[in-house]
């Protein structure tokens, strides 16, 4: 295949994003615009109407910055799932109209397979096992037997949110992970439960825990270094794990949680015993992104896998909310490994 240029939408939940990228020249174009509130969470028809409301402007700084003309887009492609329906549809009715309007195919991503797909473009980690650690998601996850499976998973609350939960009961303020890693370079360990129910982990009793010592008059300090180096374990444990199991030679963590030096630092430890290969997503792509999507689905583009090109196809194409990552083929593994 020649150069190839592909059209990128993200909008599963808090940002809408394009990015475009050349086969040959990689990222020419990346915008972002994330909504955000002034208290609480997300109310999805606001975020809905947010992305509703800047999706044209975002497209034409994207095609200023790549100096490209709409046509000489090869395809489109968007986030199918999983994510929040209303911002979802926002980036598909988009994608699909573009995809129409010009005649080009378009291609439905996996928002997950995005980021590991991303993980192992930036840093060429060639088959690893994946340490994905972001707000609301916490996972281990590996190829195998053609898909990518989950091997443990936080049980309730994700390791990010775990860490902005006891701040924000502590006055951390939002997000607390930074700050918590900052306080915990002054801490001693006090001893917290260590909860890793066979292959998965559970944040939320510990944050309790930590809560309540604080309440008793812990130290701040303590709490965050012990919150860390346990939360941290806890995930490395089943990182051991999943490679001893899978036999792979390589790690990757992913996610916002990501850029705490200590979790790196620990990560890098573990994986040099083990003779493994330990690898870190670069922190501008561990959020939300269009490039995402593009690196995903000029994979999918080459092997042939949800591609849609007729105009029947185009219209019929839709939304994923609930689209697990063990349910996505991924034949372009196979393809790159002959
Ligand atoms: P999701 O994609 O799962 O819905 P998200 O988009 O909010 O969540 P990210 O942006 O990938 O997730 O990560 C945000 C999380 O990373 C927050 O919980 C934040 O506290 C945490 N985080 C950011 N920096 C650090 C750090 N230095 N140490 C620990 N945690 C951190």
């Amino acid at each position: 295949m020649g150069e190839i240029i592909c059209l990128g939408i993200e909008s599963t939940a808090h940002t809408i994003a394009i990015g475009i990228l050349d086969s040959k020249k990689g990222i020419i174009a990346d915008q972002r615009s994330m909504y955000t509130t002034d208290k609480g969470g997300i109310i999805p028809i606001e975020c809905a109407k947010h992305h509703k409301d800047l999706k044209e402007e975002l497209l034409k700084k994207a095609l200023e910055e790549s100096k490209l003309k709409i046509e000489e887009i090869d395809f489109f492609a968007y986030s199918e799932g999983p994510g929040l329906p209303p911002s979802l549809i926002v980036g598909k009715d988009f994608a699909k109209e573009l995809a129409l309007k010009y005649n080009k195919p378009l291609v439905g991503v996996n928002h997950l397979v995005g980021h590991l797909e991303e993980g192992k473009y930036f840093t060429k980690a060639k088959d690893p096992v994946f340490i994905f650690v972001s707000g609301a998601n916490t996972q281990i996850i590996a190829h195998e037997g053609k898909k990518y499976r989950v091997f443990g998973e936080a049980l309730s609350v994700g390791l990010g949110n775990a860490l902005d939960k006891f701040g924000r009961a502590v006055g951390l303020g939002f997000p607390a992970g930074p700050k918590i890693e900052q306080l915990a370079k002054k801490g001693n360990f006090i001893e917290i439960p260590y909860v890793v129910k066979g292959m998965d982990v559970e944040f939320s009793g510990i944050v309790t825990h930590c809560i309540n010592l604080y309440k008793k008059g812990a130290k701040i300090e303590d709490l965050c270094y012990s919150l860390q180096e346990t939360g941290f374990s806890m995930l490395l444990e089943v990182t051991e794990r999943a490679l001893a199991h899978t036999g792979k030679k390589e790690a990757l963590l992913i996610g916002g949680v990501a850029a705490n030096q200590r979790f790196v630092e620990m990560l890098n430890l573990m994986c040099k015993e083990r003779k493994v290969k330990s690898f870190a997503c670069p922190l501008k792509y561990s959020g939300d992104n269009g490039i995402q999507i593009a690196i995903a689905a000029m994979l999918q583009y080459k092997s042939d896998y949800k591609v849609y090109k007729t105009k029947k196809q185009k219209e019929l194409a839709d939304i994923n909310t609930n689209w697990r990552i063990d349910q996505v083929e991924t034949p372009w593994m196979d393809m790159f490994k002959k």
